[in-house]
């Protein structure tokens, strides 16, 4: 069976198809400037990652995505570099869609109510739900007869309970305005949840994990009987950790006095939490790598306060996380560029927690490695595990199961 999975953005789209026998990659690839009138650049590739990759370039002027998703389709049809010969091989096409709003609790085959429920949480998602909807009428356009998924990264955050989804703000207001924690990264934190238990051997339903997403955005899940029971991120993905260019949780209360005393409007702060915090506000700088420089080499102040209140600040989480689960919990797991990747976050973040049952191995944390890998002690009560997250074999797998119990 042939997967295709699709992520639009609002310029740009990025997409994989699967063969799903072997999960195979048989291409993948990117459209950039969508709407650019001067410029727009397509990266396909055939076999991605394997021996037999092969890059294809095209510049071009991709006025529309309708445009983008023709050209991407000649690529994968052509007659002598294409890996299909025709488009009814696909059996789905699985769509990211950030925001499945109040209401959508699951991921859905795309008829005329999901469009609406993508539509209706517009407000909720502004920078990602109509791309995604756009992505979502082009496909239907195109591969005329192939079913359409749609997979909500807030899935994941909606099966929480009550307690942890609420705010403690007048609940008529938040019923009116959808209010409450929804959660992101939802299919990262879904793959990496079946991963980690199929990885540890133990059935879902019995597995409690804290799952650690640490990139440019970053999200933990505190998941107990392999559902999620609450995350870091809220309403959007601005609550919870330190990130790249967000502030994270902070006193609500900075708004209005910003807002007060600077004279700026709601969207302003809004750029300044989002776009200009976080580790780009402490110290100037996005990328740990760099950071790592300044405050390893240069002995940077800022880039030292900043590493060390990115870790704190997960530390935190991963604490109250703990104790919701209760300290019976299977495994740690770590994923996304930082968590893939650092370790020396890692070796901070689980610093000095040996008598809660969590020992790192420093010699399996230091080894590089693109495998999943077990990176606690041999007597590590709990597991530290490293996963490299795949929000797109996800999305198949997900798509490949609604399509399932839609025939069933
Ligand atoms: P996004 O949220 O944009 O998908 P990623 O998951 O790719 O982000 O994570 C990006 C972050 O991961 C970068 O800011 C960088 O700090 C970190 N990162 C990526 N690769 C490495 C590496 N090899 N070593 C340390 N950090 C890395």
């Amino acid at each position: 069976m042939k997967i295709l999975v699709l992520n639009a953005g609002s310029s740009s789209c990025k997409y994989k198809l699967y063969e799903m026998t072997d999960q195979s990659v048989l291409c993948s690839g990117l459209v950039e400037r969508i709407g650019d009138p001067k410029t727009g650049c397509l990266t396909h590739k055939i076999a991605p990652d394997t021996d037999k990759e092969e890059k294809i370039v095209q510049e071009s002027v991709f006025p529309n995505h309708n445009e983008a998703i023709r050209q991407v389709i000649n690529l994968i049809t052509d007659p002598k570099k294409g890996v299909i010969k025709d488009l009814k091989e696909i059996a789905v096409i699985g769509h990211r869609v950030l925001h499945g709003g109040y209401y959508q609790t699951e991921p859905a085959l795309v008829d005329e109510a999901t469009k609406k429920t993508i539509r209706d949480a517009f407000p909720l998602g502004p920078l990602h739900n109509p791309a995604n909807l756009t992505g979502i009428e082009v496909a239907e356009q195109l591969f005329p007869g192939v079913p359409n998924v749609a997979v909500f990264d807030t899935a994941f955050g909606m099966k929480m309970p009550r307690e942890a989804y609420t705010y403690a703000l007048p609940q008529d207001l938040c019923k009116e305005l959808q209010i409450r924690r929804y959660g992101f990264h939802g299919t990262s934190h879904t793959y990496l949840v079946n991963r980690g238990a199929a990885f540890m051997k133990k059935p879902l339903k019995d597995f409690n994990c804290i799952t650690l997403h640490l990139g440019n955005g970053s999200s933990l899940g505190c998941v107990k009987n392999g559902q999620c029971i609450d995350t870091s991120m809220g309403i959007t993905p601005l609550e919870g950790l330190i990130m790249g260019t967000r502030c994270g949780s902070i006193d609500p209360a900075i708004v209005p006095y910003i807002i007060k005393q600077k004279g700026w409007s709601a969207d302003e702060v809004d750029t300044l939490m989002n776009k200009k915090s976080g580790l780009l506000g402490l110290c100037g700088k996005t990328d740990l790598r760099d950071i790592h420089k300044l405050a390893d080499q240069e002995h940077d102040e800022n880039a030292l306060l900043a590493r060390r209140m990115l870790i704190r600040s997960i530390k935190k989480t991963l604490g109250a996380f703990f104790f919701l689960l209760e300290g019976k919990v299977d495994a740690l797991i770590f994923s996304a560029g930082i968590g893939e990747n650092d370790a020396l976050v890692r070796a901070g973040v689980v610093e000095g927690l040996e008598s809660l049952g969590i020992c790192l191995d420093a010699e399996k944390n230091a080894t590089r490695s693109g495998d999943e890998r077990e990176i606690s002690s041999k007597d590590s009560k709990i597991k530290i595990l490293v996963l490299p997250t795949n929000e797109e074999l996800q999305i198949a797998l997900t798509s490949q199961e609604v399509l399932a119990k839609s025939k069933a």
